[in-house]
C-alpha cells in the first residue's frame, strides 16, 4: 500500500470511550470555562464533515477538552492537529490520544485568545490570498464565553491577513449559541440581522450548517448550538480599515428599531452632527429612513466609504466616540449631584 493511501485510511486504534476517559480522570465540567462536552462520535463526525475534506490537512482545534471532536478530526485523515486547551486537567487524556496517533497531534496548554497561530504551522503550507484556501482549518466546539470575542478577533485578522490568515484564506468551522449562529448568518431584512451579521458577511461567506440540540451535550446547556462555517472572501465587500467599518456598523446598529440616520448622527460631534449626517447620507445615496436591519452590505459599504471621505477632510472625526461623550456627561452629572443635594438641604 502506498504511503498516501495508508495516511488516508488512518483510524485510531481502540481507545477507552470519551465517557470512560471523563470518569477515569474525574473531569467534572467547569462552568467558568463554558465546558459542555460532545460525547456522541456520530455528531462530532458530522460537525467535522462540515469543514470539507480534511485529508492530509493541518487543523487547529480550539478547546479539545475530552477530545471527542479531536478523534473525529484524526479519523477524517488530518495529518497535523494542533489543539489549544486552557484547562490542564485535559492534558493527560490528550497525551494518551497523541500516543495513539503518533506524530499527528500537538498539544498546546494555553489560551486561544492569546495563542500566536501565525507561528503554529509551517509557512510552506501558505497559499496566496487570491488562490484556493490553504489545507489548514480551524475547528472548534467553542466555549460560549469566548466564542464572540474570538470570532471578532479573527474577523479583524481576516481583514488584516494576520494571525491564522497569514497562511491565506484559512477556513473556520465553529459552534456558537444558536442565537449567535443565526445572527452571524442573518440576511438583510431578517429579524436576527445585527452588527455581527454585517461584520462577518462583508469579509466571509458564512453558512449556518446545522443545529445541535442542547441535550446532545454533557452537561446540557440552556440553549441549542449552531455550527457555522466561514470562508474568507478573496475581495472583502467593504474596502475600508476594519476599525472604521466596525465603528460605522456599531453606531448604525445602536438604534436597531429606529431609522438608520439616527445611528449615523452619532458618528459626529454635536456641533456638526446634522450637517455632516446629511452630507454622509447624500454621498452614500442611502435612504435615511431605512432601518439598520434593512441595509444591504453594498449600502453599508457606501456609508463606510462616505464616512471615510468625511474623515479624510477632517481626521479628528475618527477619534470622536459618542459613547465617550455620554460617559463624560454622566460623570459630570454625578460630580454635580452632591452639590445639588447640598443646596437642596
Ligand atoms: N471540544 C470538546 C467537546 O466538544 O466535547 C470540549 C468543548 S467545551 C464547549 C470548550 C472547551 O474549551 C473546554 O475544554 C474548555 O476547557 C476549553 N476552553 C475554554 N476557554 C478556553 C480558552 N480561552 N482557550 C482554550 N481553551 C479554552
Amino acid at each position: 500500500m502506498s504511503a498516501s493511501r495508508k495516511l488516508a485510511s488512518f483510524r485510531l486504534p481502540p481507545l477507552p470511550t470519551v465517557g470512560e476517559l471523563i470518569k477515569l480522570y474525574n473531569l467534572r465540567a467547569e462552568k467558568q470555562l463554558s465546558q459542555n462536552f460532545l460525547l456522541d462520535l456520530r455528531l462530532t463526525d458530522k460537525l467535522v464533515r462540515q469543514a470539507g475534506s480534511l485529508r492530509d490537512a493541518h487543523v487547529c482545534e480550539v478547546g479539545p477538552g475530552p477530545a471527542g471532536l479531536t478523534r473525529s478530526i484524526l479519523n477524517a485523515g488530518a495529518a497535523d492537529v494542533l489543539v489549544v486547551e486552557k484547562d490542564s486537567r485535559f492534558i493527560p487524556g490528550l497525551k494518551l490520544l497523541s500516543e495513539a496517533a503518533p506524530g499527528k497531534l500537538r498539544i498546546v496548554h494555553g489560551d486561544i485568545l492569546t495563542y500566536r497561530m501565525d507561528r503554529g504551522f509551517p509557512r510552506n503550507i501558505s497559499k496566496s490570498w487570491e488562490e484556493d484556501p490553504p489545507n489548514l482549518h480551524i475547528i472548534g466546539n467553542l466555549p460560549f464565553s469566548v466564542a464572540t470575542p474570538l470570532i471578532i478577533k479573527w474577523l479583524e485578522n481576516i481583514a488584516d491577513r494576520t494571525g491564522p490568515f497569514v497562511y491565506g484564506r484559512t477556513r473556520l468551522t465553529l459552534t456558537f449559541q444558536k442565537e449567535v449562529a443565526e445572527r452571524l448568518t442573518a440576511s438583510t431584512g431578517s429579524r436576527q440581522r445585527s452588527r455581527l451579521s454585517v461584520m462577518a458577511q462583508y469579509l466571509c461567506t458564512v453558512r449556518n450548517c446545522f443545529t445541535i440540540p442542547g441535550r446532545a451535550f454533557v452537561p446540557k446547556p440552556e440553549v441549542d448550538v449552531g455550527v457555522v462555517r466561514f470562508t474568507p472572501l478573496v475581495q472583502p465587500q467593504i474596502q475600508q480599515p476594519f476599525k472604521l467599518v466596525e465603528k460605522v456598523v456599531r453606531n448604525i446598529f445602536q438604534f436597531r428599531r429606529k431609522y438608520c440616520h439616527k445611528g449615523v448622527e452619532k458618528l459626529f460631534p454635536e456641533a456638526c452632527r446634522m450637517e455632516l449626517t446629511q452630507e454622509m447620507m447624500q454621498k452614500a445615496d442611502v435612504d435615511p429612513t431605512l432601518r439598520p436591519t434593512e441595509l444591504t452590505i453594498p449600502q453599508v459599504r457606501a456609508l463606510a466609504d462616505a464616512y471615510a471621505h468625511l474623515c479624510a477632510h477632517d481626521p479628528s472625526l475618527l477619534n470622536y466616540e459618542y459613547r465617550d461623550e455620554l460617559r463624560l456627561k454622566h460623570l459630570t452629572r454625578q460630580k454635580k449631584a452632591p452639590v445639588d443635594t447640598f443646596m437642596d438641604m
